[in-house]
């Protein structure tokens, strides 16, 4: 449980740090804020349904006010390990994500600076250029192609499965950082994994993660769900059916064989 009141994790672009088993201490950067915003609005959202599903880059949130909140953190004497952008949806459709990222770098320059990211904009070769700065960069697979994207993900008017894979390949032959895959496993994916499969193995990622539905469904947005897990859910939420433990672990172990690359489960 945090120990601190929805309202100010709510008044703040900048929250945590959440304790992550591979990061340690990770302090979450929300570059959209005002409401929930992302370009996908996946079926197991930890944010709930999306408020704003859209392509639209914009500046949402000012540079100033992310670059004040975290250096009230700095002031704070707040331990951070790892800076991560994510927080209220898709972070590159914030136009002013590169200056946020300098601006932080020019505070901290010894803290990594990764960002999730679900890939949909890395068409867009300012995107990709302003991502490049970055320590490691993690992408949302979560199928091989545009019909089951269309089922887990969502997407706003004018996405497509195949500019996606585009905007990651492009991406992997010009980012010289860790590049990340993040794929959420639901049942219905069982029998495209071998393409599935292939299609990863074209991105040469430093890593694969396996994931599966953990967390309840909100029935509404509720900001205090960027990034704090463990919150009690005092609103109407949806359990997921996901993949079940075996499953997941038989299924990494045929990706590490076939592909020959590194892969987590959680
Ligand atoms: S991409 Fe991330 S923030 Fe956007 S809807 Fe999916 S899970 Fe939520």
């Amino acid at each position: 449980m945090s120990e601190k009141p929805f309202e100010e994790i709510n008044k703040k672009t900048v929250y945590g740090p959440v304790k992550s088993w591979r990061f340690g201490q990770s302090l979450g950067i929300d570059p959209l804020f005002k409401t929930s915003i992302c370009s996908f609005d996946c079926i197991y959202c930890q944010l709930g349904k999306i408020q704003n599903v859209t392509m639209e880059r914009a500046n949402y949130v000012e540079t100033e006010r992310v670059l004040n909140d975290y250096k009230e953190v700095l002031n704070n004497n707040i331990h951070v390990d790892v800076i991560t952008y994510s927080g209220s949806g898709e972070p590159t459709l914030a136009l002013n994500l590169g200056e946020m990222i300098e601006g932080i770098r020019l505070l901290s320059p010894k803290i990594p600076q990764n960002i999730l990211t679900n890939a949909t904009l890395l068409f867009i070769p300012e995107v990709r250029e302003t991502l490049k700065s970055l320590d490691k960069v993690t992408v949302k697979l979560d199928g091989p192609n545009d019909e089951l994207m269309r089922k887990m993900n969502r997407p706003a008017e004018g996405v497509t499965f195949d500019s996606i894979v585009e905007g990651i390949l492009k991406f992997r032959e010009e980012y010289q950082g860790e590049l990340e895959i993040q794929c959420m496993l639901m049942p219905m994916l069982e029998k495209e994994f071998d393409k599935f499969f292939d299609i990863m193995k074209s991105m040469k990622p430093n890593l694969v993660q396996f994931n599966t539905p953990s967390r309840p469904y909100p029935s509404s947005w509720h900001r205090e769900n960027r990034g704090n897990h463990e919150l009690i859910f005092d609103y109407k939420v949806n359990w997921l059916k996901g993949m079940d433990k075996e499953g997941l672990e038989r299924l990494s172990n045929e990706f590490s064989n076939k592909t020959g690359l590194k892969v987590l489960v959680r």
